[in-house]
């Protein structure tokens, strides 16, 4: 679905939802949706990990707190949750090694162990059987997230001028490590200025700079769905020279998120449906469905929207300017990815993986981003499942196909896995998915914009989450945190 067609129907969801509630809008004296207390309100939009750490700094700076949450469950794309029959992390599975201030904040609620993990680069090792293929041989990505000059050396296939071009890599990655805060982007504003492929041409010159981007960087940008020629090169170098892994939460990735929802105030099932521009008194007020479906409203000292900025310049209206811009500017990107769930008898007798990059010679290889078999965990209640990705350049093929994602990805998964058969499948989980930010050149610096222009005095709103820091959690958290540390200046 296009950008713009999932806001029209996103509008239209609103527009049914608001037609739907039973009563007149009211409005809610704050009082009665605040714990007793004497400082200013706020109420945060959206519980993903951007509002909870926000609405977390903000409790324990004295305000008042109520957090509106339209789904059901806490942690936005921060969770594990239940896909059909598999349960699992349905967004983020990894956290970035550089996330500071989610470390920090995992700390102050004493689970820092379950938020540190394992490193990441544990799923690709070639040793294993999964590395990832290029045609000539299997190697070691070294990792999603960082890039080791001396591993990309190995990698089969490359040539003598990459090979002797790769090492005027460093000085670059060097400088970006020590200027730039991977979960602060506004950190990186100086290096906004070129795509990461165009980054690679430039260094490297054309051949070995197309060659690093197809055996490398794709490979990363194809998880995001991105592609590296509009792609801001901060977006990705920030986090290819930090050195640091991403990994695994020894709790689960939404060990956090759920801690957080047990000791904050989060209204679940309560949508909001839009934001005024500011009164007279500089305060907004948040029109929201409660989870009766009634309509209400509420006029907080202060309300943070923490939503996923696609839906920004939707809900929030008279927005400046500067956030107008970037809220325009705000695009998600699609991952198809599908499970064929198959019945206990036609388990996959062992684990079989392949991950392909998108030059790889045999075509359908060159499709494929990522696939897997499973054997199951009956003792966990999971099934034995095939997993299929579809590579970011070959999406659109399949958006313009009028095809459902499993059956246009079945001829992939049967030339890679022949074992599959239908008859084996006892159901089909369809996730792709479309939210992940896509931060294309220049917004690195609208972010930034937005952001100086937040901290210059007291507002009743201001603006946290993914899409104003980094397309990660470590940058939501930030995120969060740093906006309540400038509510804080303003308002305390
Ligand atoms: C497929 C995928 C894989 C990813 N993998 C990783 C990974 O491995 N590691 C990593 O660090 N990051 C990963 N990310 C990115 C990461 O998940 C996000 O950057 C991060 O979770 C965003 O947090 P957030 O709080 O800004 O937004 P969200 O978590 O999206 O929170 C926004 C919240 O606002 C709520 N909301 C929206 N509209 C309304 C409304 N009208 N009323 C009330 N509430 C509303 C939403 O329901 C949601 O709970 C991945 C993302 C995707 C999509």
């Amino acid at each position: 679905m296009s950008d713009k067609k999932f806001k029209v129907d996103q509008q239209r969801r609103n527009l049914v939802k608001g037609l739907a509630a039973a009563t007149v809008a009211s409005s809610v004296m704050p009082g009665s949706l605040f714990a007793a207390g004497r400082g200013p309100t706020a109420v945060v939009i959206g519980a993903g990990i951007a509002g909870l750490s926000a609405a977390w700094d903000l409790r324990n700076a004295g305000f008042q707190v109520s957090i509106f949450e339209k789904e059901k469950f806490t942690g936005g794309r921060m969770v594990e949750s239940q896909m059909g029959p598999l349960f699992g992390a349905t967004h983020a599975e990894g956290v970035l090694n550089a996330s500071k201030d989610m470390f920090a904040l995992a700390a102050e609620l004493g689970i820092e162990n379950q938020v540190r993990g394992e490193a990441y680069d544990q799923v690709w090792n070639p040793d294993d059987g999964l590395g990832l293929d290029t045609g000539h041989g299997l190697y070691d990505p070294g990792g999603m997230s960082n890039f080791n000059i001396e591993n990309a050396l190995k990698i089969p296939g490359l040539s003598p001028e990459t090979i002797n071009a790769l090492p005027r890599l460093q000085a670059d990655m060097d400088e970006i490590n020590a200027a730039v805060d991977p979960c602060l982007l506004e950190t990186g504003t100086a290096y906004d200025n070129e795509s990461v492929g165009d980054y690679y041409e430039r260094v490297l010159g054309k051949t070995a700079g197309k060659e690093i981007i197809k055996y490398k960087i794709d490979t990363s940008c194809a998880g995001w769905g991105w592609d590296p020629y509009t792609t801001s090169k901060i977006a990705l170098l920030s986090w290819l020279a930090s050195k640091e892994q991403f990994v695994y939460p020894h709790g689960g990735i939404g060990a956090l998120t759920r801690k957080l929802d047990s000791v904050l105030p989060v209204q679940n099932n309560t949508t909001v449906r839009y934001v005024t521009p500011p009164d007279a008194n500089g305060r907004h007020t948040v029109h929201y469905l409660n989870a009766n479906l009634e309509r209400r409203s509420v006029t907080p000292d202060v309300v943070v929207c923490a939503v996923e900025g696609k839906y920004l310049d939707l809900m929030v209206q008279g927005l400046t300017p500067k956030q107008e811009a970037l809220a325009k500017n705000c695009f998600f990107t699609k991952q198809p990815v599908v499970y064929w769930i198959l019945d206990e008898k036609s388990a996959p007798t062992e684990f079989a993986s392949g991950a392909y990059i998108s030059g790889h010679p045999d075509p359908i290889k060159a499709k494929t981003y990522h696939w897997l078999a499973m054997q199951g965990h009956p003792e966990l209640n999971q099934p034995p499942y095939v997993r299929y990705s579809l590579s970011r350049r070959h999406t659109p093929e399949w958006q313009n196909s009028d095809m459902a994602i499993e059956d246009f990805c079945w001829p992939m998964i049967k030339h890679l896995y022949p074992q599959l058969e239908r008859a084996h499948v006892v159901d089909i989980v369809d996730h792709t998915s479309d939210s992940l930010i896509h931060i294309p050149v220049g917004y690195v610096n609208q972010m930034a914009e937005v952001l100086r222009e937040q901290r210059k005095g007291r507002k009743g709103l201001y603006l946290a989450g993914e899409y104003v820091a980094g397309a990660h959690t470590g940058a939501a958290c930030a995120s969060g945190r740093s906006v309540a540390k400038v509510i804080k200046g303003h308002w305390i």
